[in-house]
């Protein structure tokens, strides 16, 4: 370390000193003492680490109180912050994993407020005055949508696999196409399940094509379950042949041989009405044969995180009686949202004006492009200077979660592009606002697929531009910021 550095680490101003500052006095109004002061060591410390580990030229600024104590309070800021917060989904994808899935229906919140503000009978049975089981709040409505004798909700889809193969094949053959050994995503890959459930595997086929003679040698003293799983997020095109449900089923009544389908994103409507094609829809796997089905609750069934199995009442209470199914339980919020949001399916044209995720599948694209030419203009607005080119063009959106697979929803963008910077500087600006703002890029252009966004979203991103443009305005007035700390 040189000289100079060494004299300037010694005239970084003190914790106590910086305690002082009445930007910092203020700070204590709002928050505990132990998180300001730790903010000020961190920000302390690591001005402390690049002096150190920088030779000359060293920038004298660094240590001045008025460049440290906004950073001390843009630590506060972010460690006060919540963890999980709200971000505006400007990627075009509905149910996207990594941003929440599933937006429940207004009616489910508005529930779930109720529900949450006092007891309920989650577990009493209010005819007996006793005890009863959690287990049929969901049931009854489920049954009703899907003409199941049986119901059982667990807190995801993956739970519901592994709880159906520990119940119904622990130690026992599971038959499974090898097209269909599929990996969710994540760490779940229904070999791997099948194993840690105590299931044996037992593939048939092949990759691309697999026969009803194949499932049908394959059955013997040792077989528990055939199961079929919906390759939810890939599609096999080309040389291929499946077995289809039916004709699993004719197998399973012949051998008597539970047939199981898990069918990841379990739709309640017949999205072939939407214009696209169609994804099996819970009812329509029963009526084929599955004696049971799993599914999840946010994915395109539109409700909290959930995974629903449903189906043969002896098998459904088999589930029931496995003690995975106290570890695998929801809790009352993930009931009363499912609930009601199982409840607006009783009238489909209700469901998809009401739920979120069906809703924004089937915005016409007229709507579409007139919302991404409003946006254009918010951001053209807080532009005077024309910094950014700002157009809308086609683009597409996902339904993502692994539904409806390789199906793309024809979609308008609002398309940003700047001749002076990057658009992974955009991006990271954007993402880095409050509330987050979550885009695409493509080509060098950063996109903003207007059928994610939810109303207010379009100020909220308009307020981001207006500040990002002033940020770049202020940095080229700014000479400090040219000051490069060049590493030994
Ligand atoms: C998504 C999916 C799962 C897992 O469901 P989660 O609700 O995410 O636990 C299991 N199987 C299939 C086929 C899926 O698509």
């Amino acid at each position: 370390m040189s000289h100079s550095a060494q004299s300037i680490l010694r005239q970084l101003p003190s914790v106590d000193a910086l305690l002082q500052e009445p930007e910092i006095q203020e700070a204590l109004i709002h928050h505990p003492r132990r998180l300001v002061v730790e903010s000020i060591r961190s920000v302390l410390d690591s001005r402390r680490r690049s002096l150190r580990e920088h030779t000359e030229p060293v920038d004298h600024g660094e240590i001045q109180v008025t460049r440290i104590l906004p950073d001390v309070l843009g630590h506060l800021a972010a460690v006060s912050d919540f963890t999980l917060r709200p971000v505006i989904n400007g990627t075009g994808i509905i149910i996207h994993t990594n941003l929440g899935r599933s937006l429940l229906p207004e009616e489910a919140i508005e529930r779930l407020s109720i529900l949450c503000r006092s007891y309920n009978n989650l577990e009493y049975d209010l005819d007996q005055g006793r005890r009863g089981s959690r287990h049929v709040h969901a049931e009854a409505i489920l049954c009703e949508l899907t003409g199941a004798e049986a119901a059982l909700v667990v807190n995801n889809n993956a739970g519901a696999v592994f709880l159906t193969l520990s119940a119904l094949a622990q130690g026992r053959e599971v038959i499974v196409s090898r097209g269909q050994l599929v990996e969710i995503g994540g760490s779940f890959r229904i070999p791997d399940v099948m194993r840690s459930s105590g299931a044996v595997l037992k593939e048939v086929g092949t990759t691309n094509r697999t026969h009803p003679g194949d499932y049908e040698a394959a059955i013997g003293p040792e077989t528990a379950l055939i199961m079929k799983v919906h390759t939810s997020n890939y599609r096999i095109v080309g040389f291929t042949s499946e077995v289809s449900l039916q004709e699993m089923a004719v197998l399973g009544r012949k051998y008597s041989i539970p047939v199981v389908e898990d069918l990841g994103s379990g739709s309640f409507i017949d999205f072939s009405r939407l214009g696209l094609r169609g994804e099996p829809t819970v009812q329509a796997a029963l009526r084929g044969g599955a004696d049971l089905v799993t599914f999840s609750g946010d994915k395109l069934l539109g409700g909290p995180q959930a995974g629903v199995i449903l189906g043969r009442k002896d098998l459904v209470a088999k589930c029931k009686k496995n003690p995975l199914t106290r570890a695998f339980r929801v809790d009352k919020m993930t009931l009363a949202a499912l609930e009601v949001t199982l409840r607006l399916y009783r009238d489909e044209g209700k469901a998809v004006a009401r739920i979120p995720t069906l809703r924004m599948i089937s915005l016409p694209l007229e709507e579409l492009r007139g919302r991404a030419e409003r946006l254009a203009s918010l951001i053209v607005a807080v532009d005077p200077e024309h910094k950014l080119e700002v157009e809308i063009q086609p683009g597409v959106s996902q339904v993502g979660g692994g539904s409806l697979p390789a199906h793309d929803l024809e979609s308008w963008v609002v398309a940003i592009q700047s001749s002076t910077m990057g658009s992974h500087r955009i991006e990271a600006a954007l993402r880095r606002n409050r509330p987050p703002i979550i885009g695409r890029i493509e080509s060098d252009r950063y996109l903003l697929d207007v059928r994610t966004l939810q109303p207010g979203d379009e100020i909220h991103i308009q307020e981001a531009f207006r500040a990002f443009l002033a940020g770049i305005s202020m940095e080229s007035m700014d000479p400090n910021l040219d000051v490069e700390i060049t590493p030994v």
